[in-house]
């Protein structure tokens, strides 16, 4: 039997038993990130390691490009031997490891590094195969494969909005350990939830030789099987994937390379010590923004849960738990902040605003490509780089009364909120766009391997990025920050110019897929 034909709102269930389990595995991933470093550098009297801002740096980036280096080994290992459901458990399973691991670390210091190299392993077996599942939902050619994706990426982006927002929060405020912790809590609620509504997948995601044996059976009793596409269609495929891979590493790089720069922007060189009236509004900012994704976060999961999940009670119990538990955590954490007076805004809060973005205009560009206008793939690759661009344009431009080699500055930061608008903007244009155009172009047999390649562009991004980063201070001081900032403008801008010249090109080597 295929898959479970139940639907909601014209989805297949399955797509929602794959949101709730990577929004809770993201949750996991950027809930520690957001304490990776805060806690290296942080005296050891705060219960940190007391590391330079260099050598944090440096791990930081280490681990964020080796995390999206090994989804390329769990690609291929899901593709050859154990199918993408049985991956999916296993890294869900080594990252919970991982994150109980770190959560020790406390009791010897080894714990640390086994615990982000265990993330490490982890990520590379789930990430590329839980992103091919989704593709695999739908039909062949079926439109609503963008938004599947869209909406697969809104869960991403929940998962991180909390993260950030809590653990950093539990982590700074009460001890590492119980941020490290509760990352790990959700994981694991994550990973029994995805074994408990795997049913709902029928043969999808099975072993490579299960689903083979399905495929005889279909031959031997004449049934219609999928259609051999003919060789040169899928070279010429690979070929557009390729190219796609590659503006991809263009994008992340402006975008990674803006937690680099940006949030050295942010520390160093924005007003953001507010006091009177701007302090009270901002106090009044950051609780809608704490409380109102929260509650649609929760009214919309809970109400899918409870569509979805109707034969598996279980399930419907770990969701509960978890909102629960996250319900009580917001709350508390904006009746601390109600109350104190003069109030700083921290350097994270730009990257929470980025998942905030993320998920308040994510249904309207999938609105607008359904009913307004459909450009083709490159075309929306071209974009989303354009829009990083302008983000980064509106940086230089904000940044460009800093005096040459100044050490701070207090430039406003509306300038950040515009950058990160665009930036968010650009990446609805271009990721979840390209995650649909890898399941769309790649041959079904090394579909888990050319996701693998995708988030290996990541990267490869987030290594060229820390080498970069590694100049800031140079470039700065013999030219300016807005200098710094107009590189990632005009490097985007000229490769969506390329995408866009190409396209007709591109369109006819997609041979129908668009
Ligand atoms: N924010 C997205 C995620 O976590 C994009 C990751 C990436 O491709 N670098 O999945």
């Amino acid at each position: 039997q295929g898959i479970d034909d139940k639907m909601v709102n014209g989805h297949p269930a399955g797509l929602f038993v794959l949101f709730f389990t990577e929004m809770w595995e993201r949750f996991s991933y950027y809930g520690m990130r957001a304490l990776l470093t805060l806690f290296l550098i942080s005296t050891i009297a705060d219960g940190g390691w007391e590391w330079s801002n260099e050598r944090a740096m440096k791990l930081y980036g280490a681990y964020t490009g080796f995390v999206y280096l090994t989804p390329l080994i769990g690609g291929m290992i899901a593709d050859k031997l154990t199918g993408f459901k049985k991956a999916i458990l296993i890294g869900a399973l080594i990252m919970t490891l991982g994150h109980l691991s770190m959560a020790f670390e406390g009791v010897n210091s080894g714990f640390f590094f086994l615990g982000l190299l265990l993330m490490i392993l982890g990520n590379g077996m789930f990430k590329p195969n839980i992103s091919s599942m989704v593709g695999n939902l739908y039909p062949d050619k079926s439109a609503k494969k963008d938004a599947g994706y869209t909406i697969f990426y809104m869960g991403i982006n929940a998962g991180s909005f909390l993260g950030m927002l809590l653990c950093g929060y539990i982590g700074e405020k009460i001890g590492w350990h119980y941020g490290f912790g509760l990352a790990g809590v959700f994981m694991f609620f994550g990973m029994l939830q995805f074994y408990f509504g795997q049913n709902i997948f029928g043969i999808i995601g099975d072993s490579p030789k299960a689903i083979q044996a399905h495929h005889d059976e279909k031959v031997k009793n004449h049934e219609e099987v999928d259609e051999v596409i003919p060789g040169n269609v899928v070279r010429d495929r690979l070929v557009v994937v390729t190219i796609f891979m590659l503006a991809s590493v263009v994008f992340f790089l402006s975008f990674e390379q803006a937690g680099g720069s940006m949030s050295i922007f942010a520390k160093d060189y924005t007003q953001r010590l507010l006091s009177g009236d701007s302090a009270v509004a901002f106090k009044w900012i950051d609780t809608i923004l704490t409380i109102v994704p929260i509650v649609i976060v929760t009214i919309v999961l809970t109400a899918l849960a409870r569509k979805i999940y109707k034969q598996y009670p279980l399930t419907i119990l770990f969701t509960a738990i978890s909102f629960g538990i996250i319900w009580c955590l917001g709350l508390w954490k904006v009746f601390r902040e109600i109350g104190i007076t003069g109030s700083e805004v921290g350097a994270s809060w730009f990257q929470i605003l980025n998942a905030f973005f993320i998920i308040s205009l994510a249904s309207s560009f999938s609105k607008f490509w359904e009913k307004v206008w459909n450009p083709s793939g490159p075309v929306k690759f071209a974009l989303g780089l354009l829009l990083v661009g302008i983000g980064f344009a509106a940086l230089a431009y904000g940044a460009s009364d800093i005096p040459q080699g100044a050490k701070t500055a207090s430039v406003s930061m509306i300038w950040l909120v515009i950058a990160y608008f665009f930036h968010s903007a650009g990446e609805l244009c271009l990721s979840p766009v390209g995650l649909s155009y890898v399941s769309k172009l790649s041959p079904k047999k090394f579909l888990g391997l050319l996701f693998g390649c995708w988030f290996c562009a990541s990267a490869i991004a987030n290594f060229i990025g820390g080498f970069l980063g590694s100049y800031i201070d140079k470039i700065t001081e013999e030219h300016s920050m807005s200098y710094f900032f107009m590189i990632f403008a005009i490097v985007p801008g000229v490769t969506a110019l390329l995408l866009i010249a190409f396209n007709p090109i591109l369109k006819k080597m997609m041979h129908g897929i668009n």
